[in-house]
């Protein structure tokens, strides 16, 4: 998923940047949209509706809002199913106030949260992960929010990046263990959270700084101020997959540039696994192409695009049914015959998950008279599900998991079949490896993570 959040303490109109920060985190979900803001009553209005932001909201409507505290969200179905109950903000009122949350993440615990709550007579409006911090705030009437909203962090385990209304203000935050990214942005006096850095170049915010993990930040009258969540953790888990696939190539996580991330993941590659007898190198469109230019550029191979996709085509994995994820591969992407005939091509992409994408795209680079297809790719064996917010499937879908990397290769119809190692992939990242995480690669998950499966 992805969130975004805009606050100005002057009193100028915020909901338009709102939208446009979501349609520029739209790669991060484009199952439903939805925006929450303080209204001129000082409660909070919400409108939230199915499919890609331009389809969910509409801007005009949205521009003319008079509101200065605004939150929003695009999403992708980890937790619960597609159906618009689940779409956020989520929203409530408590004795206290009104709330509003935007949710990046998957918590870990929300089953057990969610059954102690239902115990003592909460009732549940939606199947996400979600509502279980709205109940864990309105379960502590006695208590100011900010005090509750802490308490209720502290009880959550796994990912959580937030963007909150609480009342008047703008509230962002972020689990300890720093899963998924959430940045803080300014332009003139309005303060942006964003899930990605792209969102604020978009709103012409610059950056500011990061969330940090384990941080919550308010954004009221008095401008930002900071508290930390009083949890005690090992080691940071900061998702390794944002830079292999999620997260957009123009965006900046941890210091670290994706792109310069991505193509240096092709670099190593080259380096992993070269293949000398290469008459050209490709990236599977759009995901494997920065990874390519990497992997041509350290193995002294032509780069060549070789599959044009059509851009008006959503991303195929993030469809929901197998079904239209198979057809998808074909309404997205055309290979282009007169490149490939006769070629020995190297076709790099960013990860396999099912190998569904990898075989019909190496079926109809064959077709094109491809003499030779040796697929390289630029993440390590995906063998185990993300609980953190990344749909990956279960254990038995997944290809690497069910096959050993010979079986994979012939499954495929590669002529040879590589990866980088888990090393490749954190040197590539560029971060400490106590800060990454590598869980859906290596099956080590955070402490308590790997028996806390969310029930998807
Ligand atoms: P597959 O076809 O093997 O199931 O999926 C792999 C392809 O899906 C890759 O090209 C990758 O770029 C793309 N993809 C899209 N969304 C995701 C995601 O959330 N996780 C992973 N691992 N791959 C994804
Ligand atoms: Fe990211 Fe994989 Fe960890 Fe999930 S398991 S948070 S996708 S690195
Ligand atoms: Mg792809």
């Amino acid at each position: 998923c992805g969130i975004f959040g805009a606050y100005s303490p002057m009193g100028k109109k915020v909901l338009e940047d709102v939208y446009l920060g979501l349609y520029a985190l739209q790669h991060r979900g484009q199952e439903a949209a939805g925006v929450a803001w303080v209204n001129p009553q000082g409660r909070i209005s919400s409108i939230k509706g199915s499919g890609l932001v331009h389809l969910a909201l509409n801007q005009a409507e949205l521009a003319a809002v008079e509101t200065s505290c605004a939150i929003g969200h695009v999403r992708y179905s980890t937790a619960g199913g597609s159906e618009l109950a689940n779409a956020q903000p989520l929203t409530a009122s408590t004795s206290k106030t009104s709330l509003a949350v935007a949710h990046n993440g998957n918590l870990t615990n929300a089953g057990g949260i969610k059954l102690f709550l239902e115990n003592r007579g909460a009732i549940f409006h939606s199947a996400t992960d979600t509502e279980v911090i709205l109940h864990l705030m309105a379960h502590q009437p006695h208590k100011e929010s900010l005090d509750a909203l802490l308490d209720s962090l502290t009880r959550l385990r796994g990912a959580y990046s937030l963007a909150m209304v609480i009342g008047q203000d703008l509230v962002a935050a972020r689990d300890p263990w720093g899963f998924r990214p959430l940045v803080i942005g300014k332009r003139d006096d309005v303060f942006y959270v964003s899930s990605e850095t792209c969102a604020l170049n978009l709103v012409g915010a610059s950056v500011v700084r990061e969330v940090e993990p384990g941080e919550v930040v308010i954004f009221g009258r008095k401008g930002m101020d900071s508290i930390p969540i009083p949890v005690d953790v090992k080691r940071r888990y900061g998702c390794a997959f944002e830079f292999v696939y999620f997260a957009r190539p123009d965006s900046v996580i941890s210091g670290r540039s994706v792109y310069e991330v991505r193509k240096e993941l092709g670099r190593k590659l080259a380096d992993r696994a070269p293949c000398p007898e290469a008459h050209l190198a490709t990236g599977m469109p759009d995901s494997g192409t920065i990874a390519a230019l990497g992997y041509a550029e350290k193995s002294a191979t032509p780069y060549e695009q070789t599959v044009v996709r059509n851009r008006y085509v959503g991303r195929t994995f993030i469809e929901p049914t197998q079904r239209v994820r198979e057809l998808g591969v074909r309404i997205k992407l055309n290979p282009i015959t007169e490149v490939l005939s006769g070629k020995n091509v190297v076709v790099v992409d960013d990860s396999i998950v099912r190998g569904t994408t990898c075989q019909r795209m190496i079926s109809m680079i064959k077709a094109c008279g491809a003499s030779q297809v040796h697929v390289r790719i630029s993440s390590p064996p995906v063998r185990f599900p993300c609980y953190y917010g990344i749909d990956t499937p279960t254990r038995v879908e997944l290809a690497a998991a069910r096959m050993n990397l010979r079986q994979l290769e012939r499954e495929v119809g590669a002529d040879s079949l590589s990866y980088i190692t888990e090393e490749d992939l954190i040197e590539a990242i560029g971060l400490p490896c106590g800060e990454v995480c590598t869980a859906c690669f290596s099956g080590q998950y955070m402490e308590g993570g790997e028996d806390n499966e969310p029930e998807l």
